[in-house]
């Protein structure tokens, strides 16, 4: 399909998605608040639109990546009138509260508002490896797909905005939680001088054993009973804690990373759950059960 669109907010990820657009034949509309980042764009055949109301008057599909929700706002705001009617797609990081509110908006205005989260880095966009989940207006994204799909698989996780970026944040956070054990077991190697290539070949394939294991810590999440398959009990994995934290302050570094959930877990077995599994600790961390 050859459906125009736009796309404000050329950052790095902006550029990456209008790239996109244009390498499939869009016709396709920018704008950057620093103007000067459009160029290689319209050498590509983007049009540069002068002002925010141009860009978004241009394409029924309006796409918007930019810094954070508040900048979303200030560059929407005198453009509302132009976006009547149209399709707002915000892939934009955010809260799913921000997405809530900013669809309210959207919804005053006569905006269709679909809210996205980009699970991918620029380079990543449009590859085999990029998706986006999204969440909103369900008929929008029936309608848009075949154009969001150039940016990468389309994911539709509900009706309620801020859906999208609740699986957003919730998918960086399994991220990060791995970087960081990441960092912190290579911090213990390379300060013992093991060389990389002997030890990160047995964290590759460590990590993707342990991973079978999240479909289990899910259904325990999900019930609230973390006794029914335990293999290795809370208590126990509590008191071999010691040693990780012991090892890593005999190799001198820190372990910032884990004195949290050293804490959970000492906590969690003094309240007499040592026979549970480790999932136990989350009922100390959800606050609104
Ligand atoms: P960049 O830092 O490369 O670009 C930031 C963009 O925001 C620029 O276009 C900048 O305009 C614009 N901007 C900032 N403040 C304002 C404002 N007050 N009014 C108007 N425009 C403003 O960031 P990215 O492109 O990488 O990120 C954009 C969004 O995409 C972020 O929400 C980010 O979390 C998300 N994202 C990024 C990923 C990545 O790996 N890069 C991955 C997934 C999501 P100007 O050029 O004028 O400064």
């Amino acid at each position: 399909s050859n459906t125009p669109v736009t796309v404000l907010g050329l950052g790095a990820m902006g550029k990456a998605l209008a790239t996109a657009f244009l390498t499939n034949g869009h016709p396709t509309t920018v704008w950057n608040r620093t103007p000067e980042k459009a160029d290689a764009l319209v050498a590509l055949g983007a049009v540069r639109a002068d002002d925010v109301v141009a860009a978004a008057s241009a394409s029924e599909l309006v796409i918007a990546c930019i810094w954070d929700y508040a900048s979303v706002m200030e560059t929407l705001e005198p453009a509302a009138d132009a976006l009547k009617g149209r399709t707002l797609v915000n892939l934009t990081n955010g809260t799913p509260d921000q997405a809530r509110r900013m669809a309210a908006w959207a919804d005053k205005h006569g905006i269709t508002y679909l809210d996205g989260g980009i699970m991918a880095v620029p380079p990543g966009i449009g590859t085999e490896q990029a998706f986006i989940v999204y969440s909103g207006a369900r008929e929008a994204f029936d309608t848009c797909l075949p154009v969001l799909e150039r940016l990468g698989a389309a994911r539709f996780v509900g009706t309620d905005p801020g859906l999208a970026a609740l699986y957003d944040v919730s998918l960086l956070s399994g991220m990060y939680g791995q970087f960081m054990g990441v960092m912190h077991a290579l911090a213990m190697t390379s300060s013992a001088g093991v060389p990389a290539a002997e030890f990160v070949p047995l964290l590759t394939s460590w990590l993707e054993a342990m991973a079978t294991g999240i479909p289990r810590f899910a259904e325990q999440i999900e019930t609230g009973d973390h006794s029914q398959h335990v293999v290795s009990n809370l208590a126990m994995q509590t008191a071999g804690f010691d040693n990780l934290i012991g090892a890593a302050e005999e190799q001198g570094v820190r372990p910032v990373f884990f004195t949290a959930l050293q804490d959970l877990m000492v906590r969690r077995t003094a309240e007499g759950y040592g026979a549970d599994d480790l999932t136990s600790v989350v009922e100390l961390m959800m606050t609104r059960k």
